[in-house]
């Protein structure tokens, strides 16, 4: 057995330095090596050797034998990039519009849901690298001077990691470019898409050059060129704008966590992205003045009561000294994210309000998704109907989620103000509570039925607050039950999608 193992992984491996190099890939010799002689070398010295032969009399010998194939030859086998090495064949041009980061200010929490799937791809060493914190969950303040609920992120789950988004992207781009197979490509927007009939068969870029490809990704964020060239709709709303502000020191009440701040117009966002750096995203509504002055005003007016001391003295003296950084926050919904030769990724296939900070969580669900559709069907349509079913079994419960919660948490109308009083008391009362609404916030589950369960149990905790008061308790189910029906009919819309879905077996 042990020798055949041996035989397989050695075979496998050379043939795929063969396909490599067949198309053009060389191969790090030392890579080889490494494999070889520390990975395959150290399994047989294990498996043949005095441990080998002895586990099944010595208990010592045993338990030994076991720790070193779990734990040490893993790693010395991953020495030799085995899983690059399998990649190696393909080829992959990343065209980037531009030559250095995209100036707009993007997302820079990742759950760690997103985090195991970069780990997975070999990033999360480049974003340590980029100087990302580790995030253990979230710190919920209903609003000034109120109990803050604790949601810290599960044990199994993993850290979740705060990085700068700008040094995160310089990291990912060094790592990917010394990918064997990728060619990184920046400064060269693409225009529009090429077709032969109905399939996608490659892009064009601005300089009017050509490129054909087996299979096209438009991973180019909400505002997507490829999505429009594509032809697939999107129901794109703008929901509010985003004030950011960067401070620096101990501020925030729970080191290591993010926050959200409510009890003002919109939520305010703030979490670790660096060694003693605190960001924070301020959502101001669409009807907040515009100009720095007015705005810097307004925020002053209407949100520094819901930040804490000395976090609020900072982020006010920090906004006052800088000139003004805010975004537009969108939705955007879309039915179909794949078309024959082609898929959307990321916020190209759609995203939600930023509020509980999943779009990247969910940009590498999508990755991991098509990856895996990819390699069990191969790079045919079959594998992006896969991927697009999975994927949006993903998104949908997001959306929904992400929805009600901005809600809740603005609590604009009589119904969202109780349910915002039932959410934190049905944080406060089980800790299981809090776990569950943790993992559908972090995307650990994405099941909307866990949604929906939730959801009606904290519009039963906050109809037991309300009762006493008829026309609360009637906004409150009002709320919800409109809540739960949009919900339903999504879930029916995307299930009758997919029964509607073609089915065939592998290409
Ligand atoms: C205020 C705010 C706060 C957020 N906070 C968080 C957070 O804490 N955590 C989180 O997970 N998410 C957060 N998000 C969401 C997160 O930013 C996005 O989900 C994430 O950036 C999506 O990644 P993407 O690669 O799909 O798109 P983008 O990050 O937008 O990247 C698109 C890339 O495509 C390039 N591009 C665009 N057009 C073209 C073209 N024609 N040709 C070639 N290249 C092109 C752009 O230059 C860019 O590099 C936040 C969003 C906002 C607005």
């Amino acid at each position: 057995m042990t020798i055949a193992v041996l035989v397989g992984a050695a075979l496998a491996y050379a043939l795929g330095m063969r396909r490599a190099a067949r198309r053009g890939t060389s191969w790090p010799a030392h890579r080889a090596v490494l494999f070889y002689a520390l990975g395959l070398g150290s399994y047989a010295v294990i498996e043949l050797g005095f441990l080998g032969t002895w586990s099944a009399e010595l208990r010592w010998a045993f338990v030994a034998r076991i720790a070193l194939l779990l734990m040490a030859v893993p790693a010395l086998i991953a020495l030799g990039r085995p899983l690059d090495l399998a990649r190696a064949g393909l080829s992959v041009t990343v065209l980037e519009s531009h030559h250095g980061h995209d100036p707009r200010f993007r997302g820079e929490l990742i759950h760690p849901r997103g985090v195991r799937a970069l780990r997975s791809l070999g990033l999360e060493s480049a974003l340590l690298q980029g100087g990302a914190v580790p995030v253990q969950g979230f710190a919920v303040t209903p609003g000034p001077g109120l109990r803050t609920a604790l949601l810290p992120y599960l044990e199994r789950w993993g850290q979740g990691l705060g990085v700068d988004h700008q040094r995160m992207v310089a990291s990912l781009r060094e790592a990917v470019r010394s990918r064997p197979g990728i060619t990184l490509r920046q400064g060269e927007p693409v225009v529009d898409v090429l077709r032969d009939g109905t399939r996608v068969t490659g892009v064009r870029l601005r300089n009017g050059e050509t490129l054909h490809a087996g299979l096209v990704i438009g991973a180019d964020g909400r505002q997507s060129k490829v999505r429009a060239a594509l032809g697939l709709e999107a129901d794109v709303k703008l929901l509010s704008y985003s004030v950011i502000a960067s401070v620096q020191g101990a501020l925030l009440p729970w080191q290591g966590f993010g926050h959200v701040f409510l009890g003002a117009p919109g939520p305010v966002l703030a979490y670790p992205y660096g060694d003693g750096l605190v960001r924070l995203c301020i959502d101001v509504p669409l009807e907040a003045p515009r100009g720095r002055g007015p705005m810097l005003k307004w925020v002053e007016q209407h949100y520094a009561a819901a930040m804490p001391q000395p976090l609020r003295d900072a982020v006010l003296s920090s906004l006052a000294a800088h000139p003004l950084e805010a975004c537009a926050t969108h939705s955007v919904h879309t039915r179909d994210c794949v078309t024959p030769g082609a898929a959307l990724v990321g916020d190209a296939g759609g995203c939600s309000h930023p509020l509980t900070a999943t779009g990247m969580t969910a940009a590498m669900n999508d990755v991991m998704e098509l990856a895996q559709a990819l390699t069990t069907y191969g790079p045919g349509d079959r594998a992006l109907e896969v991927y697009q079913q999975r994927r949006y079994r993903f998104v949908r419960a997001r959306e929904v989620f992400t929805e009600a919660l901005y809600d809740v948490f603005r609590a604009t109308d009589a119904g969202s103000e109780a349910l915002k009083a039932g959410t934190f008391e049905y944080w406060r009362r089980s800790s299981a509570a809090r776990a569950r609404s943790m993992g559908i916030l972090s995307g650990e589950d994405s099941r909307r039925r866990t949604f929906v369960t939730e959801y009606a149990k904290v519009t039963g905790r906050s109809a037991l607050r309300t009762w006493k008061q008829p026309a609360r308790t009637r906004a409150l189910l009002t709320t919800s039950f409109l809540r739960i029906r949009h919900t339903a009919v999504r879930t029916a819309v995307s299930w009758a999608r997919e029964r509607r879905a073609p089915r065939r077996g592998p290409a």
